[in-house]
């Protein structure tokens, strides 16, 4: 594995839309266009919203618009011990702490007008908790989760389209209420146990990234590069959509385009491309060029010309 190994990480929750197959052909081009491995997982962490049929759908999606990937696919569900393993190694270092707040408390504390803290930061409530208020809490009921103490560190890191970025990270929740590990601590551990040298996601996630960027620190795992791609957006400036219209693949090909045009539509959005190629994936590889990617969300008009 090296430095320029990728992946693509879809929540099988619904079909891939525009903006999610664009993320991927741009990520798989990061990799193959340097020789590196592209690799798959499937973010399946969440019980309710994961479903087979909807992975089985992304992988039909993924492979129409001409992606490949290297070695097993990772099914997130299935490591979850090794994630318990990092969660508890944080308990162990005293860096995590367990927290009763409901999500209205927290909402509720982090938009309070006089707290001038970014909104949606958690402002530390459990943290402040005494042994015997724990003790009591615990006997009147389990911890809704399990929180990173992130001492308000300020992470810095270098984001290759969004340049350099410094956070101050809050105190996030590592394992979820009802005993799933969540979204950050997962990635953490699964990129660096697959040895992912280049994250390339979607720009919506760059908020994140300081949480991850830390983790890996306190857990002594190697930090990625990252590389946060545009949007595509809706015509009224919303996240894609179903009420958007033909948002996905299959709903791009059942109104007349073949592979080749969408292909080339993700490919022109994103600046890799004229308006009308017809291309297939691998036709990209050779003139990739990241300086020549957008920074700004793509807004569809209308069908693919
Ligand atoms: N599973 C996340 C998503 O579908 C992506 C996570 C990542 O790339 O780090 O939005």
């Amino acid at each position: 594995m090296g430095e320029h190994d990728g992946r693509y990480a879809p929540s099988p929750s619904g079909p891939l839309h525009l903006g999610n197959l664009r993320t991927a052909l741009i990520a798989w081009l990061f990799a193959r266009s340097h020789g590196g491995r592209f690799l798959l997982r499937i973010e399946d962490l969440d019980p309710q919203r994961s479903r087979p049929e909807h992975e089985r759908a992304q992988l039909r999606e993924l492979r129409a618009i001409g992606l490949d990937w290297d070695g097993q696919i990772v099914r997130q569900s299935a490591r979850r011990e090794r994630h318990r393993e990092a969660s508890e190694e944080l308990r162990r270092a005293g860096r995590a702490y367990p927290c009763w707040c409901t999500r209205t408390e927290v909402r509720l504390a982090a938009s309070a007008p006089h707290v001038g803290n970014r909104s949606g930061a958690y402002r530390g409530t459990c943290r402040a908790l005494s042994q015997s208020e724990r003790a009591a809490r615990r006997r009147a009921s389990a911890p809704r989760a399990w929180r990173l103490d992130a001492r308000a560190t300020t992470v810095s890191f270098t984001d290759r389209l969004h340049g350099a970025q410094a956070r101050a990270v809050d105190d996030f929740v590592l394992w979820r209420g009802d005993d799933v590990p969540a979204y950050n601590l997962a990635v953490v551990v699964d990129d660096a146990d697959r040895r992912i040298g280049e994250v390339v996601r979607g720009d919506d996630l760059l908020e994140s990234t300081p949480r991850q960027v830390l983790l890996a620190q306190l857990l002594g795992l190697p930090v990625p590069r990252y590389v946060h791609v545009p949007l595509i957006l809706g015509p009224d400036g919303r996240r894609l959509a179903k009420r958007h219209g033909a948002v996905t693949l299959e709903e791009r090909l059942a109104a007349g385009e073949s592979p080749a045009q969408v292909v080339g539509f993700l490919a022109a959005s994103a600046g890799l491309a004229s308006p009308g190629a017809r291309l297939g994936a691998r036709d990209l590889i050779a003139a990739f060029d990241p300086e020549r990617l957008g920074r700004t969300p793509t807004t569809l008009a209308g069908p693919v010309p």
